[in-house]
């Protein structure tokens, strides 16, 4: 949960760092975030056994990507939108339901 004090700490790097360095920012954080699953669904836990330090960097980076989702949305998402983005949520979570109920397990 992100408390009004991070939050605030948050706000005040868009208003010191500017939207085009946040944005890219973000998009950097994304990658990283993405980086570090690629490694994780590739690790084959059964053959290798739990390994601490890739999920202490998981850890990290979703915090990271996290912090800048937050700011995206400060920066992007005006109230309005924000109520489009649950109701998407809401229907994403009904398809997604649907999805496994009706897929065969990979
Ligand atoms: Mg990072």
């Amino acid at each position: 949960m992100i408390t009004e004090s991070q939050l605030t700490v948050m706000k005040s790097a868009l208003r010191k760092y500017g939207r085009k360095n946040q944005v890219i920012k973000a998009i950097e954080e994304f990658s990283e975030l993405s980086a570090i699953l690629s490694k994780y669904a590739c690790h084959d836990l059964e053959k290798d056994g739990y390994d601490k330090e890739l999920h202490d960097k998981i850890a990290i980076e979703m915090a990271d990507a996290r912090i800048m989702w937050e700011q995206l949305y400060e920066l992007i998402l005006p109230a309005s939108t924000m109520i489009r983005v649950d109701k998407a949520i809401e229907s994403q979570i009904h398809r997604l339901e649907d999805k496994i109920q009706n897929d065969k397990k990979p």
